[in-house]
């Protein structure tokens, strides 16, 4: 509880003051979200601030689940969220409980999460309601979509709104596209002008694209820059040494998210705009890497 409660203070001082989390590079400033708590890292905490304070603060379950992959950084988060507020946490993880543990579900595990493997067929469902009430009432718990995405997700993304002041244009990796539509409406209720730009790093036939034409909030300039690098998870060469080089101007970056998200920026950028860059965390995902 006294983790959370530095949490909390940290974030509030962040969305007060983001400054303190700002590092300048070559031509950009960067939004340092993994330095916000030592666990629970990048735009992870934002979104399970945002769960905590509104929907789930005022219901009685002491159980929450949620839904990742092996080396998730939403199951890592969340399980270090979990044991400092002391809710029990199930994680339905990809993958087969024979397959030998990652770094991360074994810190899940000593956080005291519980892992429920789901094969390919059954982790498909995962975002089909009937799948998540049927799971809601098993374990009698409150179902947090994968990654922390939905409304209240966003809602506690909303904070990064204020970071955003005399930038053109703000950069970000997108997965679920939460934190970047959170950033969106918290810019138009703002009536900040910057442009996001989001990298998708998965690749997914302009399904973000849609989305986010859907969700967007109107007066919001944005642009998705679709740069998968290799496709999510994958790690090619460019991106092993975009860590190297990075790692060398002490900004270490993540291999599934920022590291992509620099990449494209690198390639794309225009050099008349003011630009900040969310680092939006996910360094646990680095011990996947042998590098
Ligand atoms: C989860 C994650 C993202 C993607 O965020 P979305 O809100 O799902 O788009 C980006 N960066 C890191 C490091 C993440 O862990």
């Amino acid at each position: 509880m006294e983790q959370m409660l530095a949490l909390w203070s940290r974030l509030e001082k962040g969305v007060q003051n983001w400054s303190s989390f700002i590092q300048p590079i070559a031509q950009a400033d960067v939004l340092r979200l993994d330095q916000l708590h030592p666990l629970i890292s990048g735009n992870k905490a934002l979104k399970l601030y945002g769960w905590w304070q509104t929907y789930a603060r005022e219901r009685e379950e002491r159980t929450w689940l949620t839904f990742g992959g092996a080396h998730s950084n939403h199951l890592h988060a969340s399980a270090a969220f979990a044991q400092a507020m002391g809710i029990s946490l199930v994680c339905v993880v990809r993958g087969y409980d024979e397959a030998p543990r990652t770094s991360t579900l074994l810190d899940c595990e000593a956080m005291g999460a519980t892992l429920v493997f789901a094969d390919k067929k059954t982790y498909a469902r995962r975002y089909d309601s009937d799948f998540q009430q049927e799971l809601a009432e098993r374990y009698q718990a409150l179902v947090i979509g994968e990654g922390g995405r939905g409304e209240w997700g966003e809602l506690g993304c909303e904070a990064l709104a204020s970071a955003c002041q005399g930038y053109d244009q703000v950069w970000l990796a997108v997965g679920s596209g939460t934190t970047a539509l959170g950033l969106a409406k918290g810019l138009a209720k703002q009536g900040c002008r910057s442009e996001v730009v989001g990298v998708n790093v998965v690749s997914d036939q302009g399904a973000m694209l849609q989305h986010f034409k859907d969700e967007m909030p109107p007066r919001v300039p944005w642009q998705l820059i679709e740069g998968a690098f290799g496709g999510f998870g994958k790690v090619p060469q460019a991106v092993r040494e975009a860590l190297e080089r990075y790692d060398a101007l002490g900004l270490p970056l993540d291999p599934v998210y920022t590291a992509k998200l620099f990449l494209a920026y690198e390639q794309q950028h225009d050099a008349t705009k003011r630009v900040l860059l969310i680092h939006s965390g996910g360094l646990q995902g680095r011990r996947a890497l042998s590098l």
